[in-house]
């Protein structure tokens, strides 16, 4: 009872927290009411040298970075359709590592790859690395190499705000259930049998799925906690139903031989975890759409 106790108070508290700034941030430019704060400025790193990288040895060649993103969640890695910037949280981690190679955001193409697509993009070479919730895990390792963890996500479900029938996985039977190819959570949902397989609808991109359920085509999208609390957090007729049941570890992709470059880019983000870095893109992004910071820890993959 006292943790749970504890665990209200400090939800109350981080709630009580982003409910605080609100005008004129970063996080509003990613499309998230919270946030407030200022995203920090990245020292780039100079005369950098990555011994035996394959990767960095081409980006060195094309003097400039292409970086695998998402185009569609908010606060994590969202495409404005006018301007065409890119914004969130982990388009300030590919930042944050691009500085930390040497290259400022100048140099740095951003290339929209959804979730199906990541292994062959970086298998290919299409981009030097992947930063868009990409979940680590031992399926994709034999393919990618993963640097991270520098998040922790779990699935969850959103849903329409007037809808009480769906309130966990348990709840899904009977239920149209919409998810993205080639993603953790689908997978999941079909191997759980959390609803039938002909009420399994399945889309490119999360934010098609979102126009489902609002036209009331599909019941529940799901997929990380974290994306989905950025769209609930852009539109009150749809909440998160809050009780997360996997663990989604989110990693940088890249080319699987590349031990050299997932080395480096596992001390960039280890340093911006111990300075501060990390805890300040986490505030002026995410942080807007109420999901508490827990700092990842660094493995070694
Ligand atoms: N993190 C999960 C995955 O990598 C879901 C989010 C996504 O599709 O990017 O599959």
């Amino acid at each position: 009872m006292k943790i749970r106790t504890l665990a209200a108070g400090l939800l109350v508290g981080v709630l009580a927290l982003t409910a605080c700034g609100k005008q004129g941030s970063p996080a509003d430019e990613a499309g998230l009411p919270g946030g407030g704060t200022q995203l920090p400025t990245y020292t780039l790193a100079q005369n950098v040298d990555v011994p035996g990288s394959a990767t960095f040895a081409r980006i060195n060649s094309k003097g400039g970075l292409t970086i695998g993103v998402k185009d569609d969640q908010p606060g994590l890695g969202q495409k404005d359709p006018t301007t065409g910037k890119y914004t969130g949280f982990d388009i300030e981690i590919a930042k944050l590592v691009a500085a930390g190679l040497g290259y400022d955001e100048s140099k740095i193409a951003y290339k929209t790859v959804d979730s199906g697509a990541r292994e062959t993009a970086i298998a290919n070479g299409d981009v030097d690395y992947y930063v868009g919730t990409y979940t680590i895990n031992d399926k994709r390792k034999q393919q990618v190499s993963f640097a991270g963890p520098y998040f922790q996500a779990g699935q969850d479900l959103l849903v329409r705000t007037d809808d009480n029938s769906i309130t966990g996985p348990d709840t899904l039977k009977g239920k149209k259930v919409c998810s993205v190819t080639g993603s953790t959570p689908i997978q999941r949902v079909r191997d759980q049998g959390l609803t039938e397989p002909a009420n399994i609808v399945e889309f490119q991109k999360y934010s098609q799925c979102v126009d489902k359920l609002a036209t009331r085509d599909v019941d529940a999208v799901t997929t990380d906690d974290a994306i989905l609390k950025g769209y609930a957090a852009q539109d009150n007729s749809f909440k998160v139903v809050g009780k997360p049941f996997s663990q989604e570890p989110y990693g940088i992709g890249l080319s699987k031989d590349d031990s050299a470059l997932r080395n480096k880019i596992d001390d960039i983000l280890q340093t911006a975890l111990d300075d501060g870095t990390w805890k300040k893109i986490y505030d002026a992004t995410l942080g807007g759409s109420g999901s508490p910071a827990t700092k990842p820890i660094i493995q070694r993959y």
